[in-house]
């Protein structure tokens, strides 16, 4: 696991107690962490869509880019998808950073995750 700089303690409550992701961060639900910081979490995706394929949320429970209300939160959160794909070998070969919104973005989790995909050539344009 590459800490990029922080704690592994989630600063912030949990208040959707029923969110898979707040569980992740808060370690009830086990999943296979690649990098943490104050604010994110990056997990590898339990059904891999490519061979590097990570989850970034924010530690923080949002449900979608629909509520993110601090532009901030969305400037980490790429920022730190940006440092995973670094750590992962792929940022000179190149990824895509994904953020599926609602029913047609084809969300299934609501909690604000970036897919981090690498490690082949993607087609475009995305299905
Ligand atoms: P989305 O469809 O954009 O909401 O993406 C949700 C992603 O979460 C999917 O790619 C799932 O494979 C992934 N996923 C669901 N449960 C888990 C889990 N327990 N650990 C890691 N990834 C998961
Ligand atoms: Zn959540």
């Amino acid at each position: 696991m590459v800490s990029l700089t922080g704690t592994s303690l989630c600063p912030f409550p949990c208040t959707h107690m029923a969110c898979l992701f707040c569980k992740i961060v808060s370690r009830d639900v086990a999943a296979t962490i690649v990098a943490e910081d104050a604010h994110c979490l990056a997990f590898r995706d339990l059904h891999p869509a490519a061979p590097t394929h990570v989850l970034v949320i924010p530690k923080e429970h949002v449900a979608s880019l629909n509520q993110m209300t601090d532009p901030a939160l969305g400037g980490r959160l790429l920022a730190f998808a940006r440092d995973v794909a670094v750590a992962e070998g792929i940022a000179e070969s190149g990824y895509r950073v994904v953020l599926n919104t609602n029913a047609d973005g084809g969300q299934t989790v609501f909690h604000l995750h970036a897919h981090l995909l690498g490690g082949r050539a993607a087609g475009w344009p995305p299905g």
